[in-house]
């Protein structure tokens, strides 16, 4: 889609950068921090909402310049996943983004990420290979090597990333610390609707019925803090009460886990700090949603306070 390069938002605010070409991106980043600005990057495939924001504010809190990167990558989408159809709202998307006062946004072309001839990927690291990596093989190479590329073209100081991809998120971690990059990664909590269903571009697939049976996620996300705190230590068992809740609700279950937080190795008891993950098809619909959990049974899954 064809948009202003450079968009004005009002007499306080300075103007959005729009840029698509990776060697100005490059320019742009480093010009700022010659300048002596702390860059933050917060990588998106658009359709933004309050989640996708919430990254924003946070790579606002720690860096002066903010950019906000949207492209859906093809690489990462399976050969029966919904690339084609995924929502693209670029115009209401820069909106929102100059609105909180971001400084750039990077919107390449697929050319412009993947030119002709293009054929180098990147292996992810050992975190990749369990849950997501075994329902979607493919799935985890493509986030890196997209990551890697992003985080070339603009090294930035800080990439922020959400928790909701609990997964994604630990994989890019390592990815940074195994290949040395120089960008710090924070993972920032999942931004949820008040009564609770964690916020996705996906979202808008639902219908009212489908919308109200995504909530049992949420639901049977909170069986694992309750269990843990009632003095559960067995996970098989948890897991257990996790997808007996699901079942009436979900149209298949991929995966209702509780694994170790640092590794996602199974564990056979709560020793240390796990989470609770769950990716379950609601009609056509592929949701996925996570909370963290000490051995005493805290959990970040706090819906009340979230709104
Ligand atoms: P996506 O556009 O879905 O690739 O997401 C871009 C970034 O936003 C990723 O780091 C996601 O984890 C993060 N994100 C997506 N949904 C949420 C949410 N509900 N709360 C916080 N971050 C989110």
């Amino acid at each position: 889609m064809a948009i202003d390069p450079v968009i004005e938002t009002g007499d306080s605010m300075p103007a959005i950068n729009i840029l698509d070409c990776p060697k100005k991106m490059f320019r742009w980043t480093r010009q700022q921090q010659v300048n002596g600005d702390l860059v933050g990057v917060v990588p998106t495939m658009g359709a933004l909402h309050e989640g996708h924001l919430s990254l924003v504010e946070a790579a606002r809190t720690r860096c002066e310049k903010v950019v906000v990167t949207i492209f859906v990558n093809p690489t990462q989408f399976g050969p029966n996943e919904d690339y084609e159809r995924y929502p693209r709202t670029l115009q209401k998307d820069v909106g929102l983004l100059s609105d909180l006062g971001v400084d750039c946004v990077f919107a390449p072309s697929k050319e412009d990420m993947y030119p002709q001839g293009s054929s180098t990927t990147v292996a992810p690291p050992a975190v990749a290979t369990m849950l997501e990596g075994e329902c979607r093989p493919e799935h985890f190479g493509g986030v890196c090597t997209i990551v890697l590329k992003l985080l070339q073209i603009i090294p930035a100081d800080l990439a922020c990333f959400g928790q909701k991809d609990f997964q994604q998120a630990l994989v890019i971690r390592n990815m940074v610390r195994d290949l040395n990059l120089p960008t710090e990664v924070a993972i920032c909590p999942i931004k949820r609707e008040p009564d609770g269903l964690a916020m996705s571009s996906r979202n808008v697939y639902l219908d009212a019925g489908e919308r109200k049976r995504a909530l049992s996620l949420v639901q049977a996300l909170r069986q694992v803090p309750e269990a843990i705190g009632q003095g559960i230590k067995d996970t098989g068992l948890i897991e257990t009460r996790m997808k007996e809740f699901l079942r009436p609700f979900v149209d298949r279950i991929d995966y209702a886990v509780v694994v170790d937080s640092e590794t996602l190795e199974c564990l056979e008891a709560v020793e240390r700090t796990v989470v609770g993950l769950i990716a379950a098809y609601i009609g056509k619909t592929r949701l996925f949603d996570n909370c963290v959990v000490s051995v005493a049974g805290e959990t970040d899954l706090l819906i009340e306070s979230n709104h």
